[in-house]
């Protein structure tokens, strides 16, 4: 039997809609991975959720005049209808401000602190001195002491990006009421990254299938840890479980610590709702494999600081101890990084405008053009320029002409010459050889998939169609009128092939992929889409929200060839992919920015 394999995904931010950006670096080359894993017999767990506390959720819902619960209300359901209607297969599609992810970090971290690796210290914050209370980082701004940009707030400079603390900002100054902030100590505690130092080097010199940029960088960082702030002067975010701390108003776990916990909190809502409270453990422990999915900005909370939160809780570190109530899990497997989906050579932005959301790319083109397009020429190694050019390209030259096309000749002929799957007679070496190669693509393609090589499996499943193509061209059989017979072994290989390479692309394609299958003549299921449930919240029922789940254990995609049926009734085709305006190219869509 297969490993578990936990596709743990990271958590878009819940401060607005999310960009093509965005979901070319978690979102869809994680789906393409558990898609290809679960057709090739693996029991898939895939978690994620939207990230809901930090300040900026306060500064826009400030910005929008809503209340932060209503502001992370509205975007993660915004988030949860993109991601299906991109047809993201998680298994839990949840976010941080449930009950259970409450309990779930607060349970580890108390297995941390019981473990010796937090610490506590006192530092210095600020207080309105004409009201004597904690004035948050957000609202204090001032000069960066980095790049001496005068905008900068107490928590981050947005000129030069660094994480600031208040008390390092030159001319502090509230941006409520202008005045000078009293800095008075306040204490806070501290994750004892540099306790990890050694259990970290040898877990990662065992990391050795890690792409080498991500192992080194790693590496690099270990002689360098220093303690991390886990805690925060917020009033939005989860409570410390310590005495002399519950209570505290304006004493939150930092953002960063609450959302990394959320792949385990995911995996235990999810086996909570399949009504085994214990179904995640099969993901977090041996022999299961974990692979985490992130834009190369998110790194070291992956390769590193998640590890050490795991190492800590399973009384694993550099001090030892015992492991905590969630026993001993499993650190990564693999941390599969994207490099960034850029835009006229920079990153997306929101403040520049140069910005394509999720959403009204789907409502123009559907998700399996952009799906395509983000895996075979997408930002996997390198960053990447979206263009619109390019994108016209792919889908019209290699979604609607070759795939496509191939597709949509094949069904055709046979539905009108025969009106079923032909049966084939005394085949020709031209026939094997085609067929042999869609049925050797099988274990390359699968292989690449396996190691998250996206482009060159993409890459590979193309090269059957184009084969087919070529196949059809050589053949002929639309001159075949006089000699049946061949036509019909022709068309049977064909269409043999067409549903070869349809499996094939089913982790890239779902979509088309469940098309292909009906004009097969197969019927029910073949990939399965994710669905949007509303649920009440475990822990307090008077709470719903939107969760992204599905049953994907019913579909029949399966990774290998399947011997087409002579006799099975064809319908005519209607084309798979329309295709594009090539004017589009220039600029995009009325609404896109210009690039
Ligand atoms: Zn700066």
């Amino acid at each position: 039997m297969s490993a578990p394999v936990l596709t743990a995904v990271a958590w878009p931010y819940a401060n607005g809609p999310r960009h093509i950006g965005h979901v070319s670096g978690f979102g869809v080359p994680s789906d393409v991975f558990s898609r290809y894993m679960r057709m090739s017999g693996h029991r898939v767990l895939m978690v994620s959720g939207t990230d809901e506390h930090g300040t900026p959720i306060l500064v826009q819902a400030e910005k929008e005049g809503l209340t932060t619960r209503q502001l992370v209300d509205k975007y993660n359901r915004v988030i949860a209808e993109d991601l299906q209607g991109l047809g993201l297969s998680y298994d839990l599609f949840t976010r941080t401000t449930t009950g259970n992810h409450y309990k779930v970090v607060q349970d580890l971290f108390l297995s941390l602190w019981r473990n010796g690796y937090v610490q506590s210290k006192v530092q210095m914050g600020a207080i309105s001195p004409s009201t004597g209370r904690t004035l948050p980082d957000r609202y204090i701004e001032g000069t960066c002491p980095i790049c001496g940009y005068d905008g900068a707030r107490g928590d981050q400079c947005d000129n030069c990006g660094n994480q600031l603390d208040p008390v390092d900002l030159k001319n502090p100054r509230s941006r409520i009421n202008g005045e000078v902030p009293r800095f008075v100590e306040t204490e806070h505690l501290f994750l004892d990254l540099p306790s990890f130092t050694e259990s970290l080097g040898s877990w990662l010199s065992t990391r050795t299938e890690w792409r080498p940029n991500v192992l080194k960088f790693s590496q690099n960082l270990l002689d360098d840890l220093r303690p991390r702030a886990i805690t925060r002067d917020l009033d939005w975010g989860i409570p410390v479980p310590l005495d002399g701390w519950r209570d505290a108003p304006m004493k939150r776990f930092y953002v960063w610590f609450d959302a990394v916990i959320g792949y385990l909190s995911a995996s235990v809502e999810w086996a909570r709702r399949t009504g085994d409270a214990d179904a995640w453990k099969e993901f977090w422990t041996d022999p299961a494999q974990a692979y985490y999915f992130m834009g190369k900005d998110n790194i070291v909370f992956h390769s590193l600081i998640w590890p050490s939160l795991l190492l800590g809780q399973n009384g694993a570190g550099d001090k030892g101890g015992t492991p905590g109530r969630f026993d001993t899990l499993n650190l990564p497997t693999e941390v599969v990084s994207s490099e960034f989906l850029t835009m006229s050579g920079s990153k997306f932005s929101t403040s520049r405008g140069t910005v394509i959301y999720v959403g009204d790319f789907l409502k123009e083109f559907g998700p399996d053009s952009l799906r395509y397009f983000i895996s075979v020429a997408g930002p996997e190694n390198q960053d990447t320029d979206f263009t619109w050019d390019e994108f016209i390209r792919r889908t019209n030259f290699e979604l609607a002409n070759e795939w496509g096309n191939l597709v949509n000749r094949s069904v055709s002929m046979a539905h009108k010459n025969v009106g079923a799957v032909p049966a084939p007679t005394a085949p020709t070496a031209a026939d094997a050889e085609l067929k042999a190669l869609a049925k050797a693509a099988f274990a390359t393609v699968g292989d690449n998939l396996r190691r998250s090589r996206f482009k060159a499996a993409a890459s590979e499943a193309m090269r059957v169609v184009g084969a087919a193509n070529k196949y059809l061209s050589d053949e002929e059989p639309w001159k075949r009128k006089d000699d049946p017979a061949r036509r019909d072994t022709i068309l049977h290989t064909a269409l043999q092939v067409v549903s070869d390479a349809n499996t094939l692309l089913t982790p890239f394609l779902p979509h088309s992929a469940q098309k292909v299958h009906e004009l097969l003549g197969g019927k029910g299921v073949w990939a399965a889409q994710p669905e949007l449930r509303e649920v009440d919240d475990l822990d307090d029922p008077s709470i719903s929200y939107p969760v992204l789940t599905g049953d994907y254990a019913g579909e029949q995609a399966a990774w290998g060839s399947v011997d087409i049926e002579v006799g099975t009734p064809l319908t005519k085709p209607e084309p798979l992919f329309a295709k594009l305006d090539p004017k589009l190219g220039e600029t995009g869509p009325e609404w896109a920015p210009v690039t």
